[in-house]
């Protein structure tokens, strides 16, 4: 056939997403899903709005904006919805990005912030985190003069540590550039860069409701940032970008902050038992501030780790590569999830193996 595309597009691989296995019985450890219900008044709210399908949602999902805005303490006009925070990003590479204007992001992290710069045909510049611990480099500030455009993701993936907010406030205030602070997995961390969005016109932060609100399946994300920006960002969005179900979804889930306060204190105390179990197999676990764990077993075999509990239908996430092919990264589950995994990898690193 004719060769219809644009050379860019030719030239890309599209965003490999992480696994969604069918098999039954699968321990699904691998794409940080929440591994509890939404809030229960979610249920109700969903079904009401599915009772109104034949009408367009609401194109600026204005009741969702609102809640969000009164509940961090935002102008209306300074947070904006998408269609899961990948539409987010999507909104923020179509207006900050093309083949002049660089984009920064971190080296490992979220692996699709290169494919939607290759659409973009945008230079990348990715800063390598200290292999060590996957801290900031010092001289972060001097790697990324020049791009239009940099992503801190924070908590970071997939390792799971953050990064100083005292450096955070200093690379806004110095980075001549728009700043997005990649924040889906905050609700799980000691801090935010919300106050910063505030503070600084170029800084957004954007959150997703797929980790910490158990609401992979709607897709919803939203953006903060200065009225300035926003408005940018609202004439390259999809016009209907989040449909009625999400918007009503999102509205129940961001009114009950007891159920997600809950939530995050379950979660927070599985992944420090399963941390400590996990180094007592003899992995390297990386401090998470997200819910997940970046860990090395103690062959620093993360492939041969990987297939392994596939083999025993336990699926963590793998990513090749000189140093992430060291880990696993494992999506912290449920109680008992977290049981069957340490049943399985002490099979292999376990004192009887
Ligand atoms: C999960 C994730 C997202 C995407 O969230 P969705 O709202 O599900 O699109 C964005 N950034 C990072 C770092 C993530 O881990």
């Amino acid at each position: 056939m004719k060769d219809y595309f644009r050379p860019a597009i030719g030239a890309m691989s599209g965003y490999v997403p992480g696994e969604q296995p069918k098999m039954a019985n699968l321990i699904k450890l691998n794409t940080n899903e929440n591994p509890y219900p939404p809030a229960p008044g979610v249920k109700d709210a969903v079904a009401l709005a599915a009772g109104n399908l034949r009408l367009y949602p609401d194109p600026q999902a204005d009741e969702l904006c609102q809640v969000a805005a009164r509940l961090w303490g935002f102008r209306r006009n300074e947070v904006l919805a998408g269609n899961g925070s990948d539409d987010i990003l999507t909104m923020i590479f179509r207006s900050f990005t093309d083949k002049e204007r660089k984009v920064a992001c971190l080296s490992p992290s979220y692996s699709l912030y290169k494919t939607l710069a290759a659409m973009q045909e945008a230079p990348v510049m990715e800063i390598a985190l200290n292999p060590e611990d996957f801290s900031l480099p010092e001289n972060l500030l001097q790697q990324v003069k020049g791009a239009n455009l940099l992503i801190i993701t924070r908590p970071n993936a997939p390792t799971g540590n953050s990064f100083p907010h005292s450096v955070m406030h200093e690379i806004c205030a110095r980075f001549d550039g728009v700043v997005l602070f990649d924040e889906a997995y905050a609700d799980f961390a000691d801090d935010n860069c919300l106050d910063l969005a505030k503070e600084f016109d170029n800084v957004l932060v954007s959150r997703t409701f797929s980790k910490s609100y158990s609401l992979a399946g709607v897709r919803l994300g939203l953006v903060m940032g200065s009225a300035e920006l926003l408005t940018g960002l609202n004439k390259v969005k999809d016009s209907y970008n989040v449909d009625r179900l999400a918007q009503a979804a999102g509205i129940a889930a961001l009114k009950d902050q007891e159920y997600l306060r809950k939530n995050i204190v379950a979660i927070r105390r599985s992944r420090e038992f399963l941390g400590g179990a996990l180094k007592e197999l003899g992995f390297e676990v990386v401090p998470s501030c997200a819910n997940f764990l970046f860990a090395s077993p103690p062959d620093r075999d993360g492939e041969r780790c990987f297939k392994f509990l596939r083999d025993h239908a336990v699926v963590v996430r793998y990513f090749p590569g000189e140093i992430t092919g060291r880990f696993v990264r494992i999506t912290v589950g449920t109680t008992q999830e977290i049981t069957t995994l340490l049943e399985v990898l002490g099979k292999l690193y376990g004192k009887n193996a």
